[in-house]
């Protein structure tokens, strides 16, 4: 028998054994396993008949509607691609012209974003949920006569899943191609550490545009799981949320527990109810560890590593007694390989380098992505060909210990993760120059605070425009979160020995004591 690879298959079957369980829980609303089934497959009925690119845009939020319209889209057979409800018009029309979708799906707050500016790049076919703004030429999920049938419709592994998008050097972001198969191959190693049953209740703390979200959404859809979904306002206190709803399983980016912790909201044993704390994304303090790890007794703490391109995560590390700590940097170290990757430590010509010593961490495994949506010279860069084997170089720095642990070092780029967001700093880079028009203008993150920036700083020799409007024109092209919170104006940029802008220098001069530390602002996790 042909194998079904569609990514809604698990969740059909929950649905078909236990179609009274608990799905999704977003605030005062509710949905079993049952009736998002049959929202999803009228959902999916609207769409088949429409197919062509095969590429379907969730333009949501948290809600149960966003979270309907991805398995609807996959449920029809198609690829979802969740838009960042934080873009700007201009850059969101930029996307929606070049992603060529066969619909769009849009939750209460996408609605609100679809301007008639944005609407003439956007595609003929529009499903909203019911309790969005009317938007013309829509059609509503409750207004959809069809149902598509029980079963989701086949798909080989080859066939993509996602595309998620994520910060590029080029100015645009670039959108990581997962396919079924990768994302099954995930979830059948992740689940065999996870243990997730029906009585499992998931935090949901990530937007469904971070890749962190298929993590939950897809092992509580194959277990049975419930999923609990932050709004903005739960995230501003996530031990509340964590206590009001019995939550078993945490996951989010360190940056959530740094605040908690800066703001004196972690006391022992606050937690009782999780069984399960993973965290991701950021590099694990050990501060950060030992405080969940005393308001969480009852919890098992993992620290897991990965970029989008190797789909989600490959690399895993439980919080032991002793813990494995990665030496200078305090950090969790962040432990052995998925069972289906080979990792190799680089040198800077590429060769592999060995144990100890460190070099750029390089990935093989047929986990790995499809590369980036339509540009190919990003994906040959990122994805090599060797000796017969493909090869995904991460731009991390890390090495291999003696016991074949692996620990973290940095970067080797100028890539940051900015409270739970990827950032490549030549992507704000290209933007601030743009909007100066001038090749002088450079963009550093600081400052560090438990070792994650905290903030962007601008610098450039632009005459004609102050700070404010410089920050004003930004906005216009790129999410907030990307844009420097202050742009310092110079006559001239300091040059490194290769006639660079030294950005060495310009960071120490941001370092020092003369230069006021803005306060980190806790609330605003951008994740
Ligand atoms: P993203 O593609 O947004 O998931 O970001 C991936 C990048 O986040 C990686 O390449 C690392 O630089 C960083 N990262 C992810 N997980 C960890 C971790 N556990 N420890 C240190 N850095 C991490």
């Amino acid at each position: 028998m042909r194998k079904n690879f569609n990514i809604a298959v698990d969740f059909s079957e929950i649905a078909r054994k236990n179609p009274e369980k608990l799905a999704i829980k977003a605030g005062k609303f509710e949905i079993s396993f049952g009736d998002l089934a049959v929202l999803a497959r009228k959902i999916a009925s609207a769409l088949q008949p429409n197919l062509n690119t095969k590429r379907v845009g969730i333009l949501g939020s948290r809600s149960i509607p966003a979270y309907a319209g991805i398995l609807g889209a996959a449920w029809a057979g198609a690829t979802y691609v969740p838009l960042n409800m934080k873009w700007p018009a201009e850059r969101l029309i930029t996307l929606l012209n070049d992603l060529e979708l066969d619909a769009l799906i849009v939750d209460a707050s996408g609605a609100k974003l679809l301007t008639p500016e944005v609407l003439e790049h956007a595609p003929e076919l529009i499903l909203r949920s019911d309790d969005a703004a009317e938007v013309p030429g829509s059609i509503a999920f409750s207004e959809i006569p069809g149902v598509a049938p029980e079963t989701p419709a086949v798909l080989t592994e080859d066939e993509l899943g996602y595309i998620v998008f994520t910060s590029g050097s080029t100015g645009m972001p670039k959108g990581v191609m997962v396919s079924c198969g990768s994302l099954k191959r995930y979830l059948d190693e992740t689940e065999k550490w996870m243990g997730l049953t029906q009585a499992d209740r998931i935090a949901e703390a990530h937007d469904i545009t971070f890749d962190l979200s298929i993590h939950n959404m897809f092992l509580a859809w194959r277990e049975g799981s419930s999923l609990h979904l932050m709004t903005a306002l739960d995230m501003m206190a996530p031990q509340a949320f964590i206590r009001k709803h019995d939550i078993t399983v945490w996951m989010s980016v360190p940056t959530i527990v740094n605040n908690m912790r800066r703001a004196n909201k972690l006391s022992g044993g606050l937690l009782p109810t999780l069984r399960l704390s993973i965290f991701c994304g950021e590099p694990l303090a050990m501060p950060t560890v030992d405080a969940w790890a005393s308001a969480a007794p009852n919890s098992t703490i993992e620290n897991i590593y990965g970029p989008t391109e190797c789909t989600v995560v490959c690399t895993r590390q439980r919080l032991t007694n002793p813990p494995l700590i990665t030496p200078k940097r305090g950090i969790l170290a962040i432990g052995q390989a998925y069972e289906n990757f080979e990792i190799a430590i680089c040198g800077e010509d590429g060769a592999p380098l060995p144990d100890g010593e460190t070099g750029e961490i390089a990935l093989a495994s047929p986990q790995l992505s499809n590369g980036y949506f339509k540009a190919p010279e990003q994906t040959d860069k990122a994805f090599r060909m060797i000796d017969g084997k493909r090869w995904y170089y991460t731009g991390d720095l890390g090495y291999r210990d003696e016991n074949g642990i692996l620990h973290h070092m940095g970067r080797t780029d100028n890539q940051v993760k900015m409270k739970g967001n990827r950032i490549e700093l030549e992507e704000v880079e290209t933007h601030l120059r743009r909007v100066c028009n001038t090749e002088l203008a450079t963009v550093v993150a600081w400052p560090f605070i438990d070792g994650t920036p905290q903030g962007l700083v601008g610098f450039t020799t632009a005459k004609d425009k102050d700070e404010a409007t410089i920050r004003k024109e930004m906005m216009a092209t790129l999410p907030e979160y990307m844009v420097p919170s202050r742009i310092l104006l110079r006559d001239e940029m300091p040059r490194n020995i290769n006639d660079k802008i030294d950005r060495k220098a310009l960071l120490a001069e941001l370092n020092a004591p003369t230069m006021e530390t803005p306060s980190a602002e806790p609330e605003k996790v951008l994740v």
